[in-house]
């Protein structure tokens, strides 16, 4: 592949409101809008939309930063804080009153409310019909006024957007919008319109529920531009929202939680949740599996898919557990220690913690999230006597499973603690008592793990160490048999 072109001038950001956890549908954005960059060499810029000061918390911001932060969305600068710049957004407004593209608008609220209700009974569309745009405020005199932008009426304005293609609407569509309230604060419409400009932001990447919305900041740019020039259109990429894997918009039910449930609750790798949002929406040809270099080196705005993408959680869980496959074994344990000490419900201490590790190469490869693979590493970590599940109880109900178990039991006593070693010594039992090896691993699986199913025989029996493995298969011979058949069963 060619080399990254390198085009500085190019400047993304990602523009969260911060009225509720980061959800995977921001996280997408921020990451389209981050390889985006990457890929050109450019920026990536991060704006707080705070200005909602009702809904918007700081505990919100720290979330979004928390989960930007744990997918590696690494922004560049610092979060420009969108409420903080309102004397600014002000300011912009002020002189778009005096270059006359905007004007004070004295309608009060009831005034405004019985225009829309004639709309309404006149079955026409609900918008501002003017009624300020070329009076003299004068005649406004003290009342409170909203500075309302003067749109354009004529003609039709048309985005070349890079993944919905050309989008017109016609002017007479789109009404004067509101630029300050009578409080003086200024609109979304207006801080966005600034700050994109006052930020450098060259490409407007961002979910398509914002395209009408992008009509009317076009046409406000172009009339600063207008006004005073240096206001260059951006480029838009409006993103097909996320919906379930039924079709239906992407809804708490379908998987839209905080990305921190994927991390606390769901055990999700944050390599994974990158790639997995990465193919949803934008593709490479086939291929699933693409680590952030590589999509850094592939990125681009054409691959992005023009219908809604489906989120499937099975197939997060299938890209975790490749990347949970690929992850360091040391950084797993460091993942796994709290859910661990969790179930548990003890700390681990360094002995377990090594266990944990010595066990991990092979425990990893069955996982499909940190849950799973925390609850397949229990069984090395309990203390005796190990519990049994069900299909461990059934194996060791046979009543050839204890004589089996007592004749491994002799015959690993002296055999050196080493899983070659212990494997002769466990089919030297199998011959000698004329059984097929299942005959005696299963019980003995059953015995030393305490269930059905483990990772590899002796590889475990090495692990958890001569005492430790002798012990166990002492706790299951010294155990009650099962009741002869006919006498347990209770009808
Ligand atoms: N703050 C807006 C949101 O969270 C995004 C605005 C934008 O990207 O232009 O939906």
């Amino acid at each position: 592949m060619g080399a990254t072109p390198s085009d500085p001038q190019v400047v993304t950001r990602f523009a969260p409101s911060p009225t509720g956890f980061l959800h995977i549908g921001g996280a997408r954005t921020a990451l389209f809008n981050l390889l985006f960059a990457r890929h050109h060499g450019g920026r990536f810029l991060l704006r707080i939309e705070d200005t909602d000061r009702a809904r918007s918390t700081q505990a919100a911001v720290d979330a979004i930063l928390d989960g930007m932060r744990w997918l590696a969305l690494d922004w560049d600068g610092e979060p420009v804080m969108q409420f903080e710049r309102a004397p600014r957004h002000a300011a912009v407004a002020h002189a778009l009153l005096a270059s006359g593209h905007a004007y004070r608008c004295f309608a009060t609220a009831d005034e405004l409310e019985a225009m829309r209700a004639a709309q309404r009974a006149a079955k026409q569309p609900l918008r501002y019909d003017g009624r300020w745009r070329d009076r003299d405020p004068a005649q406004g005199g003290d009342a409170p006024f909203v500075v309302r932008f003067r749109a354009p009426r004529d003609g039709s304005t048309t985005i070349t957007d890079r993944v919905q293609g050309d989008v017109t609407v016609a002017n007479a569509e789109l009404d004067d919008m509101v630029l300050l309230r009578s409080d003086g604060s200024p609109t979304y419409m207006l801080a966005v319109v600034v700050d994109d400009h006052d930020m450098g932001v060259t490409h407007v990447i961002r979910g398509d529920d914002h395209l009408n919305n992008a009509f009317r900041q076009l046409a406000l740019i172009r009339a600063l531009d207008a006004s005073g020039g240096g206001w260059p259109d951006p480029v838009y990429a409006h993103i097909p929202l996320i919906h379930g894997s039924d079709g239906a918009k992407l809804s708490k039910r379908h998987g839209a939680l905080g990305v921190d449930a994927y991390r606390d609750e769901l055990g999700m790798l944050p390599e994974a949740v990158d790639n997995y949002l990465l193919k949803l929406g934008w593709g490479h040809g086939d291929d699933e599996f693409i680590d952030r270099a590589q999509a850094t080196e592939w990125f681009d705005l054409a691959g992005i898919g023009r219908g809604p993408a489906r989120f499937d959680l099975r197939k997060l869980e299938h890209v975790n557990g490749h990347y949970i496959r690929l992850a360091d074994d040391a950084r797993l344990v460091d993942l796994l220690v709290p859910r661990v000490e969790r179930l548990l419900d003890r700390p681990l201490g360094e002995a377990g913690r090594a266990l944990l590790h010595r066990g991990m190469g092979e425990l990893k490869l069955r996982a499909t999230d940190l849950n799973m693979l925390a609850a397949a590493s229990l069984f090395y970590l309990r203390a005796r006597p190990i519990p049994m599940d069900a299909a461990a109880q059934k194996l060791l109900d046979d009543p050839v499973a204890r004589p089996v178990v007592a004749a491994v039991r002799a015959a690993l006593d002296g055999t050196p603690w080493q899983a070659a070693a212990i494997e002769a010594a466990v089919r030297g039992v199998a011959e000698a008592q004329g059984l097929k090896l299942g005959k005696v691993a299963q019980p003995l699986r059953a015995a030393v793990t305490g269930s059905g199913t483990s990772p590899g025989l002796f590889e475990v029996l090495e692990l958890l160490g001569r005492d430790e493995a002798l012990g166990r298969l002492d706790d299951v011979i010294a155990s009650p048999a099962a009741p002869a058949s006919g006498q347990g069963s209770v009808a």
